[in-house]
């Protein structure tokens, strides 16, 4: 019989590809043959169930090869091997015993009362306060994305900190994408596949920071799929976040996809300068928690917000570098003049794109000239061209519409029709709301 379910395997090696009888096929054992029924022996329940629906017809077949009728798989769970669930690296700790150095350390600044909210990322703080206060499954996942320094670990954390403070016990897998990928890659060389994947499936809620960095690895790409299409259809929590929209997410299968986008999906963006102006202010608060009594003179966090957009860890930079500056100079109050020296160069990197930066990158974008977007062609797609630099002027400079209106030589109402226009379709329109993404990223980089 063991002889059979070699040549079984060799076939199934075959037909199914070396890649995925590795990972599913690869630990299991034959218990018997009986009758028509064949039964093997699994690590669990998940993995049994899903040899059998996905892969039983083509273990059937392969007996019929070799010569054996069967007609139907069967699995057994063994009883679990708890000496070599200790080799795992991966962190499904309680909140009492995390001592394990893998996993992502969660970083206690990173709380909701911390975190400062306005337009550019209330719906993600409303969307993650409520799924941090849950209790019912049916809206069990939350995906965040936005570009970086906008707050997305932060509220990450928050809810981590949040649900955790409801349930000590809770049962939780916190990691960054770019640590799925290692354990995944390591499991799978030391053969530890199927404890990786009950290990990080016995938990209640997963935490997936930047899940970006799993992005074009194909084997772990369809574990994640797996992983997170199993926690969902369990109703289970899951929390991720990501630079891209679900939509940019090439490598994720459609069914993973469709699962978050059923969930909470919010997207962060640039705060405004009031919301930077009372991010710092929280900054410092947070400091002065710390015996910190630096004074900061009248205009000086103005100065920051104003001249430092974009990533927020730019500007928690440009605050360090003040009091840094301050202790070197021992000096007691942080003055305009001060201020402005010390972080000059910071601010000559972020500041915000000029209106002819913008015009440039649009044009090149979508392959016209400068001057189309001045001129007075109405063809459809430079017409469209100029909206978004119109859009885009008014979102990320500070230039007024009438200074707006005389770089593209348009007048006012035009300026605002077009924003408008833009405002309305970009939720529609996912090529537009994909173009404005990447137009962004381009001009805030640097
Ligand atoms: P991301 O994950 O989007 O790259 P982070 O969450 O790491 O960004 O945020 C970068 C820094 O900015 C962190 O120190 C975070 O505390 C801070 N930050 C971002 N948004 C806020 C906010 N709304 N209130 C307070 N601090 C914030
Ligand atoms: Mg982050």
């Amino acid at each position: 019989m063991q002889k059979d379910w070699e040549q079984v395997r060799a076939k199934l090696k075959y037909s199914l590809g070396l890649n995925v009888f590795n990972n599913w096929i690869e630990d299991i054992n034959l218990i018997s043959i009986d009758g028509g029924r064949v039964i093997i022996s699994v690590p669990s329940r998940f993995t049994g169930e899903y040899i059998t629906e996905n892969f039983g017809k083509e273990i059937i077949e392969s007996f019929k090869n070799v010569g054996r009728v069967v007609t139907s798989v069967k699995y057994q769970v063994r009883p679990s091997d708890s000496s070599s669930r200790k080799s795992m690296e991966i962190n499904t700790k309680t909140a009492q015993g995390s001592t394990k150095k893998s996993g992502m350390k969660p970083d206690k600044r990173y709380t909701f009362e911390r975190f400062v909210v306005g337009d550019a990322n209330g719906k993600a703080h409303i969307a993650s306060w409520q799924i941090a206060n849950e209790h019912e499954e049916n809206s069990n996942s939350l995906y965040l994305h936005g570009n970086v320094g906008l707050g997305k670990t932060h509220l990450l954390h928050a809810i981590f900190w949040m649900k955790l403070s409801k349930n000590t016990k809770l049962k939780h897998s916190l990691l960054t994408g770019q640590q799925f990928s290692d354990y995944f890659v390591a499991a799978t060389k030391h053969g530890k596949l199927l404890e990786f994947r009950e290990r990080i499936r016995s938990v209640d809620a997963i935490f997936i920071d930047d899940i970006q960095l799993i992005h074009g690895k194909k084997g772990t790409t369809q574990e994640l799929d797996l992983t997170l299409d199993t926690f969902l259809s369990e109703g289970k929590l899951v929390v991720a976040t990501g630079l891209n929209t679900i939509d940019e997410m090439d490598e994720f299968g459609p069914r993973i996809k469709s699962r978050l986008q059923h969930g909470f999906v919010e997207k962060l963006e640039p705060p405004d300068y009031d919301l930077r102006l009372r991010i710092l202010k929280q900054k410092l608060k947070d400091r002065r928690s710390n015996n910190f009594d630096l004074r900061f003179g009248e205009g000086v966090l103005e100065f920051v917000a104003d001249n430092i957009s974009g990533d927020i860890r730019k500007m928690e930079g440009a605050l360090q570098r003040l009091i840094v500056t301050a202790g070197y100079l021992n000096c007691k109050t942080i003055t305009l003049d001060l201020a402005e020296e010390a972080i000059t160069d910071l601010v000559k990197f972020t500041k915000p794109p000029t209106v002819e930066e913008i015009m440039k990158a649009v044009a090149d974008y979508h392959g016209l000239n400068l001057s189309d977007l001045t001129g007075p062609k109405r063809v459809s797609n430079v017409v469209r061209a100029r909206q978004i630099g119109i859009y885009l002027s008014s979102e990320l400079t500070s230039k007024s519409l009438p200074d707006i209106g005389s770089c593209f030589d348009r007048d006012r109402t035009t300026i605002i029709h077009s924003i408008n226009k833009i405002e309305s379709l970009k939720s529609r329109d996912k090529e537009l709301e994909y173009s404005l993404v990447k137009l962004r990223r381009e001009l805030l980089q640097g």
